[in-house]
């Protein structure tokens, strides 16, 4: 049987939007994504997306190596009674006992999320990804396999089926679906979930964040931002500079992240200390005095980490 259009279902990789998950799910998103409503601003993946999809299988090697467990592919399975409620099952394995089979989850974000991961556990929105997929497979226990490159990093956690987790998914997901159908039937947009606040983080890079919070190209940004009201001229030679400034922008972004994430990280631990030698590096905490320009003259408390020299 041929495999649906994913506008006709809802996978494990909607379910964050289903049940409106903290901190990035959103059911307004997922409304729009079925109907369907045209995207403001399509997103047709970027170099993260293209090399988490292709570093997948690796990320399964190494768990199978890891482990000693055996997995097998599964693909796409559509749940006979409810034709809405699919899973693109990553791997079915082995190796718990008594236990039958199990699911595996893999996933490969980039270097800031997998740094988040390695201190703050795997995220929910992981979980019920997996726990979707056990509900529709019936197994019992499965695995969140997260995987990073750069790192050549492996992290996986074993989880048991959460059967009120599952039956809360189901029914979120027979009663938006119902709501799907019924305005796609009817061509209107009557039921449509309530937006997020205005300032949600969210909504910054949402696909539809024009028609519903009237945010342009850069979302908050772009208030800052005067576009100039002349047609383009039409010029693909650009074509493939343009894609290679657009994946620079997307590494320069995901760069960004992870420094940012790892002084927070190093800020929390550093606690009331002022200076601390790890070894490898010392560690300020130091006062910057901010000018009196853009915003109010201020003192900002930041984190220096300088490689130590010989003699440090
Ligand atoms: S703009 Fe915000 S509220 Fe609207 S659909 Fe997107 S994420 Fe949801």
């Amino acid at each position: 049987m041929p495999e649906p259009d994913r506008i006709d279902y809802i996978g494990g990789s909607d379910v964050p939007d289903l049940i409106q998950l903290e901190p990035w799910g959103c059911s307004r998103r997922l409304y729009y994504s079925k109907l369907p409503v045209e995207q403001d601003f399509p997103f047709h993946g970027n170099y993260h997306t293209k090399r988490g999809q292709r570093l997948e299988e690796i990320a399964i090697e190494e768990y199978e190596v890891a482990t000693g467990r055996w997995t097998y592919k599964i693909g796409f399975v559509q749940d006979p009674k409810r034709p809405w409620r699919c899973v693109h099952g990553d791997r079915e394995q082995e190796g718990m006992d008594n236990k039958g089979m199990g699911l595996v989850e893999a996933k490969c974000p980039a270097v800031a999320g997998f740094s988040r991961i390695r201190m703050q556990g795997i995220p929910l929105a992981y979980e019920v990804q997996l726990q979707w997929g056990l509900g529709l497979l019936g197994h019992q226990w499965g695995t969140v396999v997260v995987f990073n490159a750069d790192y050549w990093a492996l992290i996986w956690k074993d989880y048991e089926r959460d059967d009120e987790l599952i039956e809360l998914m189901l029914e979120r997901g027979e009663e938006s679906w119902r709501i799907i159908l019924n305005d796609r039937l009817m061509g209107m947009q009557d039921n449509i979930p309530e937006p997020l606040p205005v300032s949600d983080r969210r909504c910054i890079s949402c696909p539809w964040r024009a028609r519903c919070k009237s945010l342009g190209d850069y979302g908050e940004e772009i208030g800052h931002e005067e576009v100039p009201e002349v047609a383009p001229v039409k010029d693909y030679s650009l074509s493939l500079l343009a894609g290679e400034y657009l994946d620079a922008h997307a590494a320069h972004k995901d760069a960004k992240d992870n420094l940012d994430e790892l002084k927070e990280q190093l800020k929390a631990l550093m606690g009331e200390r002022i200076a601390v030698d790890a070894g490898n590096a010392l560690i300020y905490q130091t006062l910057v005095k901010m000018p009196d320009k853009v915003i109010k003259a201020h003192t900002q408390k930041r984190i220096r980490v300088r490689g130590k020299k010989n003699g440090d």
